[in-house]
């Protein structure tokens, strides 16, 4: 049965509609019925579109239950948007319909404004309205609360909690931290790659010159946590990490990254991508606070290595501690970027792999199964993990 709105099915319904399967098709084979059923729980999470690949090639009805009733969540996915004036709104993307392939109930759709010089806060303005259009063309809403979250799950309907990559935008006013959130900002990066022109504290790509958090970093957490938004430390380093745990009141994320020990296979990637690797202790502390740490998909060449990943996380810290937070980008970059950046394998969270066969959190849970987390644990780190640590921080 698909929502005559999405095309998204909820949980319920996917396993109502299995059922209803199993009753009505009588005597059917097995395979006619596991076929049936991919058919069925495949074409709703592909909300109707035709995609290069179906999901029943792939995976089995397990798998697309499980991830069907475990509502994936990926904390850390980036949307392009435009962020000056040239071009806004951008062209219409399909959101919604990239979620529906992914398998994501959710993202956490983030944005960076540090790549060009000047004028962050008029950038961060654009982005919001550029992500406001694109979230009234796809019928979507950024969820304010877990009860919202809640609420859309319900309705099946996808939705995001917005996200930025970096305080660039506050450039040493902490008023516009309520006035962020007074756009619906929710979850909040301190930090990216380059320093803000009013730094909140070290990055740990950069020559540490700042001691840690800064002065407007601390009071950038107190008003985060004064208003209700999630204080994620990705891209801070070890000393920052450790201050902003020291001032937070509420838990912390860090939202992509993975273990230190996980370098993957490929060599120049791993020395390119290790100062944005943390150590045991880094993602103890955060743990030990509360919070959880995200694992990308970076330097995982399959599903089964991204899994090995997300187990060796969960070894360190515990698997109340652990999220999915990719750092890809849902779509693709558009056009006029992709002219000088083709897209690559990796960036696209639905072509996180080589001749990906399914959408990403379909082959996430495939690999969980098979490298043994139960659909309990696939709970937590696809979706409940980040759900408690939002409703601490946010409400
Ligand atoms: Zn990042």
């Amino acid at each position: 049965m698909q929502s005559p709105q999405s095309g998204w099915q909820s949980p319920t319904q996917v396993v109502a509609g299995e059922r209803r399967l199993k009753v009505g098709t009588g005597t059917c084979s097995r395979r006619q019925f596991v076929a049936s059923a991919m058919m069925a729980i495949g074409a709703a999470a592909l909300g109707g579109a035709r995609p290069a690949w179906s999901q029943r090639d792939a995976l089995d009805p397990r798998t697309l239950r499980i991830a069907a009733e475990t509502s994936g969540i990926d904390i850390h996915n980036h949307i392009d948007v435009p962020l000056t004036g040239a071009g806004m709104l951008g062209p219409d993307l399909d959101l919604k319909g990239e979620m529906q392939r992914a398998g994501l109930s959710a993202i956490c759709m983030t944005f960076a404004t540090d790549y060009q010089p000047g004028d962050a806060y008029g950038r961060f303005l654009n982005a919001l309205a550029a992500m406001d259009h694109q979230l009234q063309h796809n019928g979507m809403k950024r969820s304010l609360t877990v009860a919202d979250l809640a609420a859309a799950r319900r309705n099946s309907q996808p939705t995001v909690i917005q996200a930025v990559e970096g305080a660039h935008f506050l450039e040493g006013h902490l008023e516009r931290v309520e006035e962020a959130y007074g756009r619906g900002l929710r979850h909040l990066g301190l930090l990216h790659d380059s320093d803000a022109t009013v730094p909140l504290g070290d990055v740990y790509t950069n020559v540490p010159r700042l001691g840690g958090l800064t002065a407007f970093g601390a009071s950038v957490i107190q008003e985060c946590n004064r208003l209700g938004i999630l204080v994620d430390l990705a891209h801070a380093n070890v000393q920052t990490t450790e201050m902003a745990l020291k001032q937070s009141r509420r838990p912390v994320l860090i939202s992509h990254t993975g273990l230190d020990t996980q370098p993957g296979s490929d060599a120049r990637m791993a020395q390119m991508m290790r100062p944005r690797l943390i150590g045991k202790a880094q993602a103890r502390m955060v743990a030990d606070r509360g919070g959880a740490v995200g694992v990308w998909t970076r330097l995982s060449k399959t599903p089964l290595e991204y899994a090995t990943n997300i187990r060796a996380m969960v070894d360190v810290i515990g698997v109340d501690h652990v999220c999915i937070g990719t750092d890809t980008k849902l779509i693709p970059a558009a056009p006029d970027h992709a002219a000088q950046q083709p897209p690559h394998v990796g960036d696209s969270t639905n072509g996180a792999w080589v001749n990906q066969r399914a959408g990403f959190y379909f082959l996430v849970v495939d690999a969980m199964l098979k490298t043994g987390f139960t659909s309990g644990e696939i709970e937590k780190i696809g979706r409940g993990n980040y759900l408690r640590i939002f409703g601490e921080a946010v409400g």
